[in-house]
């Protein structure tokens, strides 16, 4: 996709702070961070939504989950604990409109979401 900021991202074309990638997912630190430790999780092909994927697509999520599970590891807040998140549309709250799987960790967050 042109012009989603993404996959601008996964094809180098903008900065990121990337810290994971291989053939099928990136990982890079959120330019807005919403906790202490906040990563984003992507597969490299476009996905718009959830709403979107389809079962050929489903392993994405599970490299994608298994990914951030890795990293909570190596960045040393598995114990600790975390929060993996993804958004779906408006009342979801997403805004960029190629999924994507927030880890968030480094405070106690809270329950229920606002
Ligand atoms: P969502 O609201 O669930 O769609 O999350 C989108 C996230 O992408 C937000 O937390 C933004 O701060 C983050 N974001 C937007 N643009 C960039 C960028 N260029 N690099 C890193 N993170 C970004």
């Amino acid at each position: 996709m042109q012009d989603c900021i993404f996959c601008k991202i996964a094809r180098k074309e903008i900065p990121a702070q990337i810290i994971f990638e291989d053939e099928q997912i990136l990982a890079f630190r959120d330019i807005d961070p919403k906790a202490p430790q906040h990563i984003l999780l992507i597969p490299k092909e476009h996905i718009a939504t959830i709403n979107d994927l389809v079962t050929e697509q489903s392993h994405l999520v599970g490299r994608m989950t298994l990914t951030a599970a890795q990293l909570a590891k190596q960045l040393g807040f598995a114990n600790q604990g975390y929060r993996l998140v993804m958004n779906c549309n408006e009342h979801g709250g997403q805004t960029v409109f190629h999924i994507h799987l927030h880890l968030l960790a480094g405070r106690h967050l809270l329950w229920p979401p606002g």
